[in-house]
């Protein structure tokens, strides 16, 4: 069950209080898909891992806390341009904003994670135009993580693992079949090994659905 709370915040931007919804606790069934997101009831409550300000457009998963130059990107024509984009889903745009303020602070992981969870939500919406884009921004942010060697997992082979499944439902299969390949080459842990194998099969089929990690080990 997953357990939820009103809380009124105030904006470290601009000073107004408006109410979220916090999640006290929460449970997960099942597996993860091959790019971590979580199974149920987990899954659903990522429309309340960020707050947007109504009155500043500032998105962050705590309106009350800002970085040093959060304020001068809150304002910058583009950031505003995400968050009043209304082609995008909102709190896909909420994301794709975090997302921009962690890229300007050179913050390249935690702002490839923020692209993904913007894909997510284009996901839910069965928005694939603008998921595809949301993913296609998340591996360039990778491999900004990477050329500073910033990680954006921890297990060996995890961070090519979950840019393969990028490439894959992005149907960029050339560019993951290549990234396939290079993984395979290093030393990785085997549950990352049958990850990737599963990943290949998937790419043969021009499959660009999402699937578990359950799946790939042959759980299900
Ligand atoms: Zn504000």
């Amino acid at each position: 069950m997953t357990t939820m709370f009103k809380e009124e915040v105030e904006c470290c931007v601009c000073g107004e209080k408006s109410s979220h919804t916090g999640i006290g606790s929460t449970n997960s069934f099942g597996s993860p898909d091959l790019d971590t997101r979580p199974p149920e009831m987990q899954r659903s409550t990522i429309y309340h891992w960020i707050q947007r300000c109504p009155s500043c457009g500032y998105c962050s998963s705590d309106l009350s806390k800002c970085s040093n130059n959060t304020k001068e990107i809150i304002k910058s024509v583009e950031y505003q341009n995400i968050v009043k984009n209304n082609v995008t889903p909102e709190v896909a745009s909420s994301f794709l904003a975090l997302s921009y303020e962690k890229e300007q602070s050179n913050q390249y992981s935690d702002s490839a994670w923020m692209a993904i969870h913007a894909s997510w939500i284009c996901d839910d919406e069965n928005n694939s135009e603008v998921s595809t884009r949301c993913r296609k921004q998340a591996i360039s942010l990778i491999e900004k993580a990477n050329s500073q060697a910033q990680k954006i997992a921890d297990q060996k082979g995890a961070s090519e693992a979950i840019a393969i499944d990028l490439m894959r439902r992005a149907g960029m299969f050339q560019e993951a079949l290549k990234l396939v390949a290079l993984t395979q080459a290093k030393e990785i842990e085997e549950i990352i090994i049958q990850v990737i194998k599963y990943e290949e099969k998937l790419i043969e089929l021009k499959d660009v659905a999402s699937h578990t990690i359950s799946e790939a080990l042959g759980k299900e």
